[in-house]
């Protein structure tokens, strides 16, 4: 598959709903109009990949919806060569999108099917995130700690006390927080004991699981 200028213009299209929607960030906006989605989907469902909808994968998971992509991406308020750490590394859409934005990226994945098959697809696309790690996101990934922000692309029962600690002074957790359904909650940490928490309404991942392997 290639990246057409029929695929750019859908993008175009996807950035004005975006917009619509109340993101603002020029940056984010110019990673979703930039990232060729389609390639990160199985050819056969190109004609999905630019609808504002989240999307199979296989291993029963999800690409994330862009309006959910964006909307974390936007709360982590990147700048070039922030140390950003992954947890669910998936089709790695959201991967590319925080490379764009010129962030040094850490991906975990717990499914080893999909680790594999997006570790090969970022050799073959030419992304270079830092380390594309398979393991369990509960932990973090305290040997590159601390990082200016955490992005958790699963629902989260609870928020695992490993990501709060691995977040710089300064540094943000963006993490959906729920069951069923989750609540978009901002941690931001403000000194070494400190974390101011924000909650900014409802989404549905597909869950951060535990102890699978
Ligand atoms: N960021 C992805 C979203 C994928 S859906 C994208 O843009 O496509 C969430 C991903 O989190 C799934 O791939 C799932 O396997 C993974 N996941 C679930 N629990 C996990 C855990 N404990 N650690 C790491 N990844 C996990």
């Amino acid at each position: 598959m290639k990246d057409t200028l029929k695929h750019r213009g859908m993008r175009n299209q996807l950035v004005d709903i975006l917009i619509s929607k109340g993101i603002q960030d020029k940056g984010v906006l110019e990673a979703i109009k930039t990232v060729p989605r389609h390639l990160f989907l199985d050819s056969g469902f190109e004609d999905h990949a630019y609808q504002d909808k989240a999307f199979p994968i296989g291993a029963e998971q999800t690409i994330s919806q862009p309006y959910t992509v964006a909307f974390q991406t936007e709360l982590l308020q990147i700048k070039p060569n922030d140390s950003i750490l992954e947890i669910g590394t998936g089709s790695g859409y959201q991967t590319a999108v925080l490379l764009h934005l010129k962030a040094k990226v850490y991906t975990i994945e717990r499914q080893r099917e999909l680790f594999k098959k997006t570790k090969l697809f970022f050799n073959k696309m030419g992304y270079r995130p830092k380390k594309v790690v398979f393991g369990d996101g509960y932990k973090g990934l305290p040997d590159q700690a601390p990082f200016d922000g955490i992005i958790v692309t699963a629902g989260a029962p609870k928020v695992p006390k490993a990501l709060l600690s691995q977040l710089k002074v300064g540094g943000r957790l963006v993490i959906p927080v729920g069951v069923d359904s989750q609540i978009m909650t901002l941690f931001t940490r403000k000194s070494e004991k400190e974390f101011e928490k924000q909650e900014l309404g409802s989404f549905r991942f597909v869950p951060l699981l535990e102890n699978k392997n």
